[in-house]
């Protein structure tokens, strides 16, 4: 098993005839780190940096955080490493900042949370950039946006930091924005969002959760969570088509990225780079070298003609199952 894991490891991601897509990772803890590398991850697609947070007692300093996030983007260089500003409320908690609403998915999450308080997002976007001096591989993704106002106040906030930063003689670039379509208004707007930013990523997690109305972490609705379900496949076609029209990548570092058969899909769809957790590499990663560019493209055709998630599923297992 090691010695076919190491093989993987140095191949590139690509199709039978020739279509490439990135595989990244997403992580959280400095351990994820070198299971990652040795899994052959091209970068990481999400840190999520709400980890660090979640395991201190209290806000960790601008030089803590420095230190976690210099970890990461040094594991990796000169391979990007996408850091996404702090996602806590919904179902992720800090002990010293409790945040109690009675719908806390559809309350202060992500993005509005650090807006509302700039001197959080502040300093985690300063000691981000810190971070990167010399290896230029950050770049910073913002989640839970829902308006363009959102981006426009961030991108503001990160431009005054960068310049600050570079004013007190760190010699930094000003790192690539993304933002996660993750929520339906985002999918509505994307080529405006794609205007203002470098670069997309789709949390299919959560974008699951908001289009279908199914909270992500109750059993009692969890058979009505389907990510194959045809509103989301629809969902994904038009966001990444709307990045592209307007000339910027598009990511996915959702669970449907590391499920072999959703990895098919979204490659068809024409995403550039698929994040997931290292343990689903290896396996996406021989699956898409397994098959046709023109193959994936015809089962995803097959596949938006359907309107069922369960037949959707099936029809994908089939199809891998007797493509070996
Ligand atoms: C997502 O929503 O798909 C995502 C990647 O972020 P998280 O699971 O951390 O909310
Ligand atoms: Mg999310």
């Amino acid at each position: 098993l090691f010695r076919g894991l190491e093989e993987l490891r140095d191949k590139p991601c690509i199709t039978l005839d020739g279509q490439r897509v990135s595989l990244l990772v997403n992580t959280g803890l400095v351990t994820d780190v070198a299971r990652s590398i040795s899994h052959g991850a091209e970068g990481i697609g999400l840190y999520r940096t709400e980890v660090p947070f979640m395991i201190n007692e209290r806000f960790p300093s601008e030089q803590e955080q420095r230190a976690y996030y210099r970890e990461q983007l040094e594991a990796f260089a000169p391979n990007a490493v996408t850091m996404r500003t702090l996602d806590i409320g919904g179902d992720k908690a800090l002990t010293y900042f409790p945040i109690s609403e009675e719908n806390p998915f559809l309350g202060w999450r992500g993005i509005r949370v650090t807006l509302d308080h700039p001197e959080i997002f502040l300093v985690q976007v300063r000691a981000m950039l810190k971070a990167s001096e010399g290896l230029d591989n950050l770049r910073i993704m913002l989640p839970m946006v829902s308006n363009v106002s959102e981006v426009e106040e961030s991108l503001h906030l990160i431009y005054r930091v960068y310049h600050e930063v570079r004013e007190e003689g760190y010699n930094v670039t000003m790192p690539r924005v993304g933002v996660m379509i993750e929520v339906p208004a985002a999918v509505y707007q994307v080529r405006e969002l794609a205007d203002r930013v470098d670069f997309l990523s789709v949390g299919s997690n959560d974008l699951t959760q908001y289009l279908l109305a199914v909270d992500r972490n109750n059993p009692r609705v969890a058979s009505l969570y389907h990510s194959f379900h045809p509103a989301v496949l629809q969902a994904l076609v038009q966001i990444v088509e709307g990045g592209h029209a307007v000339g910027k990548p598009v990511s996915i570092c959702g669970e449907l990225a590391g499920d072999p058969g959703g990895a098919v899909l979204l490659m068809a769809m024409g995403y550039d780079a698929l994040s997931m957790n290292a343990a689903s590499l290896p396996k996406v990663k021989s699956v898409i070298r397994s098959i046709t560019s023109d193959w994936s493209r015809e089962l995803l055709h097959d596949v938006l003609e359907l309107d069922s998630p369960h037949v959707i599923k099936s029809c994908v297992d089939l199809a891998l199952r007797s493509a070996g």
